[in-house]
């Protein structure tokens, strides 16, 4: 199943990396690196650390989607209350199957409460279905041309058209932060041969309705069944990683599939069990306080506590930069909240690149047991890095940047975990 996968989604990545390329090149030209909402908050309790500014590492000039804080403008607010429009789509040769509602259930409420557990309460996603009926698009599904990574122009330009011609009438688009096309699964290939689902983000060339933008809008195809038998819990998933890129996340899967970050985000997987994002993510959506980042920038030693990262409150994530344009995160994973699949608790390293473009690799999870094969059973994880995590007495060292990451001690009563980084 695992090698089928990763066969399957290796063109997705090149798809997806190409679709997005279009929709962030209109808006290449008007991001600035923007005031950052937050950046002078306090910093993280510990022993002589630096302000965080140096660990907002910044989002790159010509870099489609970065990892870099903060988000460019453009994309879907990431906290409070997010409106989805969320619309049922079908064709005359390939008409809906079941009820529309019926293909909305298979995403809510699942995605609404993936992304309130995910952001601690921040984010309150209301899905709403104005249309509550399939949507019938005028022309056959064949007709508009859409192949995987089909850019906005010209197939999809016409369905967002023949879209918003159908619903307009019945619809107030400026009402809404993001919409989702829940075209008919029985539209264009199965998934298993071909994944069709992509995500137009921060584009500001789209479509007009209402007088906005259509500018962040995600279609889901027909879902990947890997046939483990947990489709129903987690079929759903496609969807918050699609919204994640509404929300400026990048794809963390290469061309090589989940092999850079594993089963530690759900912009690397979101097939297989149910996993979160990494705290990076979560701070760049605002889903961490400043005064929940620890920044180690000078030389010498830090000691920091960290908790859970899928937790509520507390320290959640130390940064080492490197550049303005790389560093260094740790964080403690656990097995609750949205991680249903971790096997091995502990502190997760990984290095993020601001300048290393969505699909191109931009994290990198350090692997604590290289060749171990890793402790997941589960089907479709990327079974080598689900034991990356850093335990007691175990250190992540890089010579070249002099850096290193020590695990010194677990509190079993919080589950948090003391490190040690040392920068020389
Ligand atoms: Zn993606």
């Amino acid at each position: 199943m695992q090698e089928t996968r990763r066969r399957i989604r290796r063109p997705i990545a090149l798809a997806s990396a190409a679709a997005l390329a279009i929709a962030a090149l209109a808006t290449a030209s008007t991001t600035l690196p923007g005031p950052a909402p937050a950046s002078a908050g306090p910093v993280a309790a510990g022993s002589g650390e630096a302000p965080l500014g140096p660990c907002r590492i910044a989002t790159t000039m010509g870099v489609q989607m970065s990892e870099g804080l903060p988000t460019a403008p453009g994309y879907a607010r990431s906290t409070g209350r997010i409106k989805a429009l969320n619309l049922m789509v079908d064709f005359p040769d390939a008409p809906g199957q079941g009820t529309a509602m019926s293909r909305f259930r298979e995403f809510f409420p699942q995605t609404a409460d993936w992304f309130r557990v995910s952001s601690y309460g921040r984010l309150h996603y209301t899905p709403e279905t104005p249309i509550p009926d399939w949507l019938r698009m005028p022309r056959p599904f064949s007709s508009y041309g859409l192949e995987r990574g089909s850019p906005y122009e010209p197939g999809y330009r016409g369905l967002v058209q023949d879209i918003v011609k159908a619903a307009d009438a019945r619809v107030d688009f400026s009402a809404y932060d993001l919409i989702n096309v829940l075209v008919t699964p029985n539209a264009g290939p199965s998934a298993l041969d071909t994944v069709l689902s992509v995500t137009f983000s921060g584009n500001d060339d789209a479509p007009y309705a209402d007088g906005v933008p259509l500018a962040n809008t995600s279609f889901v195809y027909s879902r990947q069944d890997d046939g483990s038998g947990s489709y129903g819990d987690t079929g759903y998933r496609v969807l918050p990683h699609e919204n994640g890129h509404v929300f400026g996340l990048p794809d963390l899967y290469t061309v090589d599939g989940g092999g850079t970050v594993g089963h530690w985000d759900i912009m690397s997987e979101d097939w297989g069990a149910n996993n979160d994002l990494l705290g990076w993510h979560k701070w760049k959506l605002g889903w961490l306080d400043n005064d929940q980042v620890g920044c180690a920038s000078r030389p010498g030693d830090f000691e920091y506590t960290l908790t859970p990262l899928a937790t509520t409150g507390g320290p959640k994530l130390a940064f080492v930069p490197l550049s303005g344009t790389s560093g260094y995160a740790a964080e403690v994973r656990t097995r609750e909240g949205n991680d249903e699949a971790v096997c091995k608790t502990g502190v997760l390293v990984y290095r993020v690149e601001t300048d290393v473009d969505t699909g191109h690799g931009p994290v990198t999870v350090a692997d604590s047991d290289r060749s171990s094969g890793g402790c997941t059973r589960r089907p479709n994880v990327h079974a080598e890095l689900s034991d990356a995590p850093f335990g007691p007495g175990e250190t992540f060292t890089d010579r070249t940047s002099g850096i290193r990451i020590s695990v010194l001690d677990e509190d079993p009563e919080t589950g948090g975990y003391r490190i040690r980084i040392t920068r020389s």
